[in-house]
């Protein structure tokens, strides 16, 4: 036999309650309190009613009406909690304030556009103009017109990649020395280097002349360490009376010294069917100071570019007294300056856009 229903019990119960409701503090501690006292099956206060019966007779009216009295109570007391809890809750589409900030990605210049930029502001100082110029060219205006007639061996030093149809007139930039019908000289390729515009903005205006011209550019070279079919050039021009070797020599000591910091250079003879005489140039090796490296593969110089006077042919292709006026010329890869600059040793990275890598460039 369960201990029958008295006031004690009803008020150790209502004790409890109250201990319990003060700690509650969601909804969930509610519907735990409610199924706990007022539960169809286990609620101590359900429970209470049913074992009224236990209850002696002349007592069962009172003790009945107190645990109705108690069981209202705890309803009320339940509901009561249960709106203040949904008052004081913000609405779903509240802003918290305390939240920190959700942080934007900013936007980096990539770094072989950082170069160029920097390239073209040296060059822009010293008076240089910038232009761009088609990227699918006419092989007159990449090949022939720079001292390469369709025989020259030279040619082969450039993997040429060729289109199926040729392109006829009217590529961007051609407006400068437009190819003829009649010639027969649509564009047919990927321009190998930019020089193709040289001869355009030869052709098109008198000496004296002082330009660049950064673009991409494109070779029949496999994917490796230290090649891509499609890189970035930015090649050069002076014209003028009475220029020398001694001003390309100058141009570049001072070009590379404000690109590059306190560096030596030095001129090393080389070969280009457009220019004669033809130099490397080469900057002293930064990882080592001179002393010879893994970098610069013991040598203690890093080749940086090549260069040379404008050849007589190429003066005369486009219109220039070769005896009036002399030249030099240069091209300088992006990709090369870049990877020294930030010693990158592996040209894919520029390519692959992948953030972990473009991330440490800064804003
Ligand atoms: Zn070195």
């Amino acid at each position: 036999m369960p201990e029958p229903v008295d006031r004690a019990t009803i008020e150790a119960l209502r004790a409890d309650f109250r201990a319990r409701l003060s700690s509650s503090a969601t909804d969930r501690d509610l519907q735990t309190l409610n199924d706990d006292f007022l539960g169809r099956r286990s609620g101590t206060v359900t429970g209470l009613l049913k074992s009224l019966g236990t209850v002696p007779a002349n007592a069962r009216r009172d003790i009945g009406q107190l645990v109705n009295t108690l069981k209202r109570e705890i309803e009320s007391a339940i509901h009561d909690r249960r709106a203040a809890l949904a008052s004081s809750r913000p609405p779903a589409d509240a802003v918290d304030v305390t939240l920190p900030a959700r942080e934007i990605p900013i936007g980096r210049v990539h770094p072989l556009m950082r170069v160029r930029q920097q390239v073209e502001d040296i060059f822009a100082r010293m008076g240089y103009e910038v232009l761009e110029g088609p990227e699918v060219e006419d092989d007159y205006h990449n090949f022939e017109a720079l001292n390469m007639p369709p025989d020259h061996p030279a040619r082969d030093m450039q993997d040429t990649l060729y289109l199926n149809a040729p392109i006829a007139g009217g590529t961007w930039g051609a407006h400068m020395d437009p190819v003829p019908e009649a010639q027969v000289r649509a564009a047919t390729l990927l321009r190998t280097h930019t020089s193709a515009m040289q001869i355009r903005y030869m052709k098109t205006f008198p000496p004296p002349i002082r330009i660049i011209v950064p673009g991409r550019v494109y070779r029949r070279d496999s994917l490796d360490l230290s090649h891509t079919p499609m890189f970035q050039q930015c090649e050069g021009l002076v014209v003028g009376p009475g220029i020398t070797l001694a001003d390309l020599k100058g141009t570049f000591e001072a070009m590379l010294r404000e690109l590059f910091g306190d560096v030596r250079v030095r001129l090393r003879p080389s070969f280009f069917p457009y220019t004669e005489p033809s130099a490397e140039i080469d900057i002293s090796c930064q990882s080592c100071g001179g002393d010879g490296c893994g970098t610069c593969k013991r040598t203690g110089w890093i080749e940086i570019l090549g260069s040379g006077m404008v050849h007589p042919a190429v003066l005369e292709a486009v219109g220039y007294d070769p005896e009036q006026v002399t030249g030099f010329a240069f091209g300088i890869g992006m990709e090369r300056v870049a990877m020294l600059k930030y010693g990158v040793d592996d040209i894919r990275l520029f390519y692959e856009n992948d953030l972990r890598f473009l991330e440490q460039f800064p804003v």
